[in-house]
């Protein structure tokens, strides 16, 4: 079963839970560290020898063309994480269409290959965003991988499915979600993010085995590369609840992921996105209502 690995780049201060405290118009005079960060992610796939995708900011796209080349140029895949990480459900449609083209245009130009992959900052597509979906779709993404199907204080679509959908009828657009387990009457987030590097590393093993065995679908997995950064400065203006969520388990991100990567086998997510295409082939189009949608597995 190949699972699919993801990325999310972006700077230490671009991130959902420091967005009431840093100005975006004060980011540009920050310290950067997302090519050093980024470099040893790099490092750390090359020794696993593994291909995974990277979800990048335009911003960062249009200040470190060299290093979306390179990551390229490695083998990865390299799709689009928004302009600067607005989220979805605070922008309106027109000014959604407008963040995917300024970011699409600046990935394209530094990556020099066809981005087709869209993730929104902090899983930001949910049930007040109808018109997300069919707008990526009008725009050629062949995928999105943006919806987090349960509840959490920040973000998640909990009646969404769990696993792969087309939320455009008459479209292949396809929507990924990320991976959640149900324990009971539970939905745990079991894809990746500040829940791997907070939980032991049993937890993510267990959850992604259930997904993989029990459930048979792939698990749909992310970081960031400031997870793995325990030199990163220091915001002390935010909410205890996202410093303590932020700064946790910096140091021991980096040997979790090298267990994650040598226990299970990982992708690039146009890959996965290919596998679940054709299993959805037996199933109809989507969006409404989409809790009728299947969320269990459909058998091949
Ligand atoms: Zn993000």
């Amino acid at each position: 079963m190949r699972n699919a690995l993801s990325v999310d780049v972006e700077d230490w201060f671009q991130v959902g839970a420091f967005e009431t405290v840093i100005d975006r118009a004060d980011w540009e005079d920050l310290p950067r560290r997302v090519e050093q960060n980024v470099g040893r992610v790099l490092d750390l796939f090359d020794a696993a020898a593994v291909k995974a995708t990277f979800f990048t900011l335009g911003w960062v796209a249009a200040r470190h063309p060299g290093l979306i080349r390179r990551i390229a140029e490695a083998g990865h895949e390299i799709a689009s994480h928004g302009w600067d990480h607005r989220r979805v459900f605070t922008l309106d449609e027109a000014g959604f269409r407008a963040d995917l083209q300024q970011a699409r245009s600046a990935i394209e130009d530094a990556a020099g290959v066809a981005v087709t992959g869209y993730r929104a900052p902090s899983f930001s597509i949910d049930a007040r965003t109808p018109w997300a979906h069919p707008v990526l779709a009008e725009q050629g993404f062949a995928y999105s991988s943006s919806v987090a199907p349960l509840r959490h204080d920040h973000y998640g679509w909990p009646e969404a499915p769990r696993f792969a959908w087309r939320p455009v009828p008459g479209s292949a657009l396809i929507e990924l979600p990320v991976t959640t387990v149900d324990v009971g009457r539970r939905r745990l987030a079991a894809g990746g993010g500040g829940f791997f590097r907070v939980l032991p590393y049993a937890f993510s093993r267990w959850a992604v085995t259930r997904v993989n065995v029990a459930e048979g679908r792939p698990a749909i997995f992310y970081f960031h590369p400031w997870d793995m950064d325990p030199g990163q400065p220091r915001v002390t203006r935010a909410p205890l609840r996202s410093i303590l969520r932020h700064y946790t388990n910096l140091a021991a991100m980096e040997p979790k992921l090298r267990k994650l990567l040598r226990d299970f086998q990982w992708g690039r997510t146009d890959q996965v996105v290919a596998s679940e295409r054709r299993r959805l082939e037996q199933i109809p189009a989507g969006p409404v209502p989409v809790a009728a949608l299947p969320a269990t597995p459909v058998t091949s």
